[in-house]
């Protein structure tokens, strides 16, 4: 039975095998080149057909996630953050809390990096097949205020209670209302031993009361966080200033500095830019 390119490439639509579909010529001439048995050329395109969709899912997913930015683990520096464990990091980037539905808290002043693990973990969680939204406290705070004011609060809790992964980024920088907290407090309840919750904030857990601007709620929160969590505490430098102490040192013929931020710095290293680079 020898079906027509025709025939073959509908049956494959039929069965949405598209990435053998899309790529069925230069597949089995790969197959060929390389004298795969049968048994060996069946693996071969299953192969292909699961890890361009496992590419396709990841992007998707992380798209839905709503990331401000592309950040990875490999990405960070652990030499330059002594007071990260990179053992616990990795650890974490294998997801067990998130399977558990563990709450994790990164703890730290501006610029240490915790926006950076959050992002980096948070797709590490994709990888992993779970559901990953990344969000602020003000922008969380504030929908479901709307939604509260609009009577539409039930169906703005049940979207981030949804995800398998929460991640609120940068609770503390502006206090809460009382309605706020409040309302937060709602979402940490209906997640609580659910969903994982990550959250990174520049105030340690001590001063929540005063984030939340009520103890009593505060203590209800920290209560359903802290019950099942882990919490990594970074100290030291903010990464930036740093980097940006580290360019008021180096200056470069003409006087102007290139080292200014890690971007920049990272782009020197790869040879992107030019000896006096313009400052940013
Ligand atoms: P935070 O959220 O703690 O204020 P960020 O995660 O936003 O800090 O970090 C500020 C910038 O510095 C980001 O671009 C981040 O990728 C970078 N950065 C911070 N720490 C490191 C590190 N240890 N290694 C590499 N880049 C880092
Ligand atoms: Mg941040």
């Amino acid at each position: 039975m020898t079906p027509d390119h025709a025939t073959l490439t509908a049956w494959l639509s039929r069965l949405r095998l598209t990435v053998i579909r899309d790529q069925l010529d230069s597949l089995l001439d790969e197959a060929a080149r390389k004298e795969l048995t049968l048994r060996e050329a069946v693996t071969f395109l299953c192969e292909r057909e699961i890890a361009r969709r496992e590419d396709r899912r990841i992007e998707m997913a992380g798209k839905i996630a709503h990331f401000p930015a592309v950040r990875e683990l490999d990405g960070f520096d652990f030499t330059a953050q002594p007071s990260v464990d990179p053992r616990q990091i990795r650890e974490l980037a294998t997801c067990r809390w998130v399977a558990h539905g563990d709450a994790l808290l990164l703890l730290g002043p501006p610029g240490v990096g915790k926006t950076h693990l959050a992002i980096a973990l948070g797709r590490a969680a994709i990888r992993e097949g779970y559901s990953v939204l990344f969000t602020t406290a003000p922008a969380l705070v504030a929908g479901l205020a709307k939604a509260h004011a609009e009577g539409r609060l039930e169906e703005r809790l049940s979207f981030y209670a949804k995800p398998k992964l929460l991640i609120i980024d940068e609770l503390g920088y502006l206090p809460f209302d009382p309605n706020a907290a409040h309302l937060f407090f709602q979402l940490v309840s209906r997640r609580y031993e659910r969903g994982s919750l990550l959250l990174t904030s520049n105030r340690s857990v001590g001063e929540w009361g005063t984030v939340f601007g009520d103890p009593v709620v505060a203590t209800a929160i920290l209560d359903r966080l802290l019950h099942h969590s882990q919490v990594v505490t970074i100290r030291g430098d903010s990464y930036r200033l740093r980097e940006k102490r580290r360019a008021g040192l180096r200056k470069v013929a003409g006087g102007r500095s290139v080292g200014k931020c890690y971007r920049l710095r990272e782009k020197r290293r790869a040879g992107l830019l030019g000896q006096a680079a313009p400052a940013t």
